[in-house]
């Protein structure tokens, strides 16, 4: 992917302006608005969706016997499983039957995170998102619209290759926490002096910039 290039492609956004948005949307203050248009992608991946408290709506048009608790969520959450051929059961006639109503994990989902990142979705099950994400440009107003995307893909590459300097290897190691992480914490790579800093104090600025956002 040329992530110069203004002419191919699907336009993504003036990169500073998305990543402000998508940054707001982390810490809860807003949606994600992406230009999906026919691509359900996210729809027909094989993701699980998170059911929180809030998503009262949700909950109450998903049939019950679709929301499950599981491992690694908080109690009062419920998730949904894909179908056994990764669409979701809420998708009918490549259509969200609840979309005014969907929950607030699909309201925050947005792949060109992954375009940010530098980064795939994942394997074969994300073809489509994959192809998304190849098609995605970003455009570069200004200069710091280009060091905050050149920070946000230093920082997925740290924290993809990297993990070891992080206290217990706790860093993610999926692409979607990834890009992630990397979008919350970029800022650490536009100090001047990032590259000459050890890894392990690298490690720890980056877990100290994800801390604003825990309250999620
Ligand atoms: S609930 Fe709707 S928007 Fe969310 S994954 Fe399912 S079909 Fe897509």
């Amino acid at each position: 992917m040329d992530p110069n290039s203004q002419t191919d492609g699907i336009p993504a956004g003036a990169f500073g302006e998305w990543l402000a948005g998508f940054r707001a949307s982390l810490l809860g203050n807003r949606g994600s608005d992406v230009p999906c248009g026919e691509c359900r992608g996210c729809c027909i991946s094989g993701y699980s969706v998170q059911i929180r408290p809030h998503d009262e709506q949700a909950r109450a048009l998903i049939p019950a016997k679709l929301l499950v608790s599981a491992p690694g969520f908080a109690r009062n959450e419920l998730t949904m499983a894909a179908r056994p051929d990764g669409t979701c059961p809420m998708l009918h006639n490549n259509e969200c039957t609840i979309y005014r109503n969907r929950p607030q994990t699909c309201r925050d989902y947005d792949c060109r995170v992954f375009a940010a990142a530098g980064l795939a979705a994942g394997g074969s099950d994300k073809a489509v998102i994959n192809r998304r994400v190849c098609e995605w440009r970003f455009s570069y107003p200004t200069q710091s619209d280009r060091a905050a995307h050149a920070a946000v893909k230093a920082a997925a590459t740290f924290i993809a290759t990297k993990r070891s300097s992080f206290p217990g290897q706790r860093a993610p190691a999926g692409p979607t926490g990834i890009a992630v992480l990397a979008c919350k914490t970029y800022a650490v790579f536009l100090a001047p002096d990032i590259q000459q800093r050890p890894d392990e104090e690298v490690a720890r600025r980056i877990l100290a910039a994800s801390r604003k956002f825990h309250h999620i």
